[in-house]
């Protein structure tokens, strides 16, 4: 079995957060775009069915019908699976019924929405390009043609929101009643619209502890709605949890396509061309368009292993890990683990997993396996 990532990088205008690479969109060049894309699918040979593929970016919603019909080239060269995942990430005001139709026809059974928040202000401060009502309008539809696996992203901690404000967008959440909730708190990413208006003084960041409380409103107000908190950011209806994600998380392999797509297959991870240009005339010249690769070494893949897993709620399982390298892992780790046992952020039975305030101190938790 495998999984798949197909990276799509063009936007129609740039959110002030976003470090993602992504350009802004030229029908001409999305189109040549998706030549190369099929071209360098074409360049592996990938026996194996599909059980899951994500179709990320950029926003790939922004595919017209012509060009949906190229990606259902590319897409009919994989096999699924019986049980398959097949995601497709969206902007609210792309969303058609007649590319609903298509993304149907194409197997798509699981639409991931960008919606950030439903706030009009922190909205216009994002420089997202829908509001409110179309998000409610998007989701409707998306009902209607029968898609049950919906996510929502969102994001809190966003300068200028306040306590009350991210309240008001868990309970639109409520109101929507979807599958699944992705929420990130805010970072200051290098080269994006917020951190020059940050060094402008144009903005300032949530401040420690509000961010915290931010967090854990997130945490409370989705279990009480029925959502299971599976990885430090997400939160699922039961048997709604992200797969494709989760192959992330269980440093399990996976191939990546596209633009600045990464992929990871025997033990190396590889990383693609994050130039469209250079991108289409790797592929052109018929060779493979990675930009650089990395060989990863036992010692990375068990840190990797952890720096993973740990996200995941459940934890990581010691007999899994102890068998898959060979290891003791208690042993390994060993003043790593009492470091963070004595900060009270992990515990240890049969399983490594976050407490719960461990979870509120992800970024220290993960230091300890750099
Ligand atoms: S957040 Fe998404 S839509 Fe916005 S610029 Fe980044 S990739 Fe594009």
């Amino acid at each position: 079995m495998a999984s798949v990532y197909i990276h799509i990088p063009f936007c129609q205008r740039i959110c002030s957060y976003c470090d993602f690479p992504k350009r802004v969109s030229k029908t001409i060049e999305i189109d040549r775009y998706l030549d190369a894309l099929e071209k360098e699918v074409n360049l592996y040979s990938i026996e194996e069915k599909l059980e899951t593929l994500y179709i990320g970016g950029g926003t790939p919603s922004l595919l017209t019908i012509s060009q949906l019909s190229k990606l259902k080239k590319i897409v009919s060269r994989f096999t699924f699976a019986n049980k398959y995942e097949f995601t497709i990430e969206c902007n609210p005001e792309h969303i058609t019924k007649e590319k609903l139709l298509i993304y149907k026809e194409l197997g798509i059974n699981r639409i991931s929405l960008g919606v950030q928040t439903f706030n009009k202000r922190l909205l216009k401060l994002l420089n997202r390009g829908h509001e409110e009502s179309i998000i409610y309008q998007t989701v409707n539809l998306i009902k209607e043609l029968g898609f049950k696996n919906i996510n929502i992203d969102i994001i809190f901690a966003i300068p200028f929101q306040t306590i009350e404000d991210l309240k008001s967008d868990i309970n639109h959440i409520k109101n929507l009643d979807i599958s699944h909730v992705s929420a990130y708190s805010l970072i200051l990413e290098e080269k994006t619209v917020f951190e020059k208006m940050f060094l402008e003084n144009k903005i300032s960041l949530v401040e420690n502890e509000v961010e915290a409380k931010m967090y854990e409103i997130v945490i409370t107000s989705l279990k009480e709605l029925g959502y299971i908190h599976y990885e430090i950011s997400n939160f699922a209806r039961e048997g709604y949890l992200s797969e494709h994600n989760q192959v992330y998380w269980k440093n399990q392999e996976y191939y990546g396509f596209g633009m600045g797509a990464s992929g990871y297959i025997n033990h190396e991870r590889y990383y693609n061309e994050d130039k469209v240009n250079r991108y289409i005339e790797k592929i052109n010249l018929n060779q493979y368009p990675i930009k650089s690769k990395d060989l990863i070494s036992i010692d990375e893949f068990i840190k990797e292993e952890f720096l993973l897993g740990l996200r995941l709620i459940d934890g990581i399982s010691i007999k899994n890990v102890n068998e898959k390298f060979n290891i003791d892992v208690l042993e390994y780790f060993n003043e790593q683990l009492q470091f963070l046992i004595k900060n009270g952020w992990i515990s240890i039975t049969d399983k490594i997993k976050l407490t719960y305030e461990g979870l509120f101190y992800g970024n220290e938790v993960f230091e300890q396996f750099i």
